[in-house]
């Protein structure tokens, strides 16, 4: 699966099993992508290899621990590796060929904006659920 920003300047490729996605609606989100949630999900180091446009990538990492790393020439948010260091956090608005996935949770729904309006059956969840229930969820059976 290619991944590109908006300039096409920074490329990458995900490869292996690609999990559900999720949505935070929390209000760091909005700010960062200026839109009522991001949509991502987190995949395995080895998962995740660049293809270009490593240069361009500028980072803001605030004192909470909040991250955004993004394109310098246009802005997309990219790819970043969680506080752990032990996974990659990908904004899926980045993916190419995305038929296959889909919104598997709604997180911080309890914080959403107020025109903020979920259309969605996936999971709701007022905060951040339990780390191992919330991978769990976004992992894809194998028959799907
Ligand atoms: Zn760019
Ligand atoms: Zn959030």
């Amino acid at each position: 699966m290619q991944g590109k920003c908006l300039c096409g300047g920074v490329r990458f490729t995900l490869s292996g099993e690609i999990p559900n996605l999720y949505q935070c609606h929390c209000s760091l989100c909005r700010k960062v992508t200026g839109s009522s949630a991001n949509a991502a999900f987190r995949i395995d180091l080895a998962q995740l290899s660049w293809n270009s446009g490593e240069e361009l990538v500028q980072k803001y990492d605030s004192e909470s621990g909040f991250k955004s790393h993004f394109c310098s020439r246009c802005g997309s948010p990219l790819p970043n590796l969680t506080a752990a260091g032990s996974a990659w956090w990908v904004p899926v608005g980045l993916l190419e060929e995305t038929e296959e996935l889909r919104v598997a949770a709604h997180l911080f729904v309890g914080s959403r904006a107020a025109w903020d309006v979920i259309a969605s059956s996936a999971e709701h969840f007022d905060e951040m659920p339990d780390a191992a229930a919330l991978t769990d969820l976004l992992r894809r059976p194998a028959d799907q």
